[in-house]
């Protein structure tokens, strides 16, 4: 008979747990038959002595069949999907999802909500009137099957372990453990059904993870889980020292994703998408090298293949697909609207990003606590991004609202949040780092990371 006492002691004391006691700790936490003291107690002893690679990959699976596991297999092609770390304006899961399923490749993305600073692709979906995040298993599955696409959100059964595992986490202190944030991830992104992964990792001072070093060591990590579980994974670190693209809540990004399947789009929120979507084309072999998958792309993109998938995924789960033609149904004519004005001429040098995000949030476009209810209606735009040039009384930023107290804070936080200097400043580099299993092995991984 195992002792949960033992295990938690030696993984306290720097132990490697065996297979068996991880799924001891793991299924019994589920069940309810080890209590939340003694699960937080092991908890905190990973957060300080870490797992390794192949305790890691057993920890995921068991996590992973903690609960329901879509089965996708009956789709031919191999399923492809992208996880982001999170940021400020990253709607890249709405552009790339339906890009990369007309391009050939399958993409069964369950996604996530926004929370504190950063946004979150479901929100985002619910801002289409009628649109339905909470298909079941079967819907799923068929319409994957039939469109190349589904967005969806988690159900109750789906891995419980992480949902039990991260509410202790969250008031525990053990968030920010890079083994546990890499287990959380692939075991929800394993459950999906997927065939292979791209992971982007955000960095910079508006990312889950701001220091390069710990979100390279997080990109590490989730390839190493994949490698030892067999699932390709590919991990690009990506810029999120600004927000992405201009608009900044949920029906902006909206009308930002529409332009950008119009292929009409700012340009680092296009390239964040080709750059990923490469990668899933590859994994999904439908290309054999990135050059030729962006190729492919861009022409589905041209051609109007990704906004036809997009249309057509809208309709399928129940959403208004009028919305790509009229914008009015997405964000209604009562808002109000306010601008930042830069109070200097020069060069926009920095941004705060994190609390742009939270400007949002205090706007209601995002949540402080997971309870709280959205305004899908209100949003920012940027309208200077980092190295563009401002003169005096120009606008940096318009804010769509509807309660003048919570656009006062707002404004006040974007004015702190955008810094003007006469340096010129280059933007950003917006992919930093890419790393694969080959590099894993290899102890390398490509591009500069400061
Ligand atoms: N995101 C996740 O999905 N899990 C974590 O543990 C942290 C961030």
């Amino acid at each position: 008979m195992m002792r949960t006492a033992d295990i938690i002691i030696k993984k306290r004391d720097g132990g490697t747990l065996s297979a068996d006691e991880i799924r001891h700790m793991v299924q019994d936490c589920v069940s309810g038959r080890i209590p939340d003291y003694q699960m937080t107690a092991w908890l905190m002893a990973i957060y300080f002595r870490g797992m390794s690679f192949a305790e890691l990959a057993v920890l995921t699976e068991a996590m992973v069949h903690s609960g329901q596991v879509h089965d996708l297999s009956s789709i031919p092609f191999r399923k492809v999907d992208k996880h982001s770390t999170g940021g400020v304006g990253d709607k890249v899961s709405l552009i790339l999802a339906p890009l990369v399923a007309s391009s050939g490749v399958p993409v069964p993305m369950v996604s996530g909500r926004a929370l504190g600073h950063t946004g979150g692709t479901l929100d985002k979906l619910e801002a289409i009137p009628g649109f339905n995040v909470h298909l079941d298993a079967e819907q799923f599955r068929e319409q994957v099957g039939r469109i190349g696409v589904a967005m969806i959100g988690q159900s109750e059964s789906f891995v419980p372990a992480d949902r039990k595992m991260y509410a202790l986490r969250d008031v525990t202190g053990t968030v920010e453990s890079i083994p546990l944030i890499s287990a959380s991830i692939m075991s929800k992104k394993i459950a999906a059904g997927i065939d292979a992964l791209v992971m982007d990792v955000k960095t910079g001072n508006g990312a889950f993870m701001a220091k390069a070093k710990d979100a390279e060591r997080l990109a590490r990590t989730l390839v190493a889980i994949g490698r030892e579980v067999g699932m390709p994974v590919v991990a690009l670190l990506t810029d999120m020292s600004q927000p992405l693209g201009r608009a900044v809540g949920n029906a902006v990004e909206v009308v930002e994703s529409i332009e950008c399947l119009k292929a009409r789009g700012p340009d680092d929120l296009r390239e964040i998408v080709l750059a990923l979507g490469a990668e899933m084309l590859v994994l999904g072999k439908m290309a054999e090298s990135v050059a030729q998958a962006r190729e492919k792309l861009i022409e589905c993109l041209n051609q109007g293949k990704a906004l036809e998938t997009f249309a057509r995924m809208v309709a399928a789960q129940g959403g208004d697909p009028h919305i790509i033609e009229d914008q009015s149904l997405l964000i209604p004519g009562d808002l109000r609207e306010e601008t930042v004005t830069a109070d200097r001429s020069g060069i926009v040098a920095s941004f705060d990003t994190r609390r742009i995000g939270l400007a949002s949030m205090v706007l209601g476009a995002g949540r402080q606590t997971v309870d709280d209810r959205i305004d899908h209606a209100v949003g920012l735009y940027i309208e200077k991004k980092l190295g563009e040039r401002v003169s005096s009384s120009e606008p940096l930023c318009r804010i769509l609202y509807r309660d003048p107290n919570k656009m006062k804070r707002a404004r006040e936080m974007i004015s702190e949040a955008i810094a003007i200097s006469d340096a010129p400043a280059a933007p950003p580099c917006l992919v930093k780092f890419r790393v694969d299993a080959d590099d894993l092995a290899r102890g390398t991984g490509r591009g500069e990371n400061e």
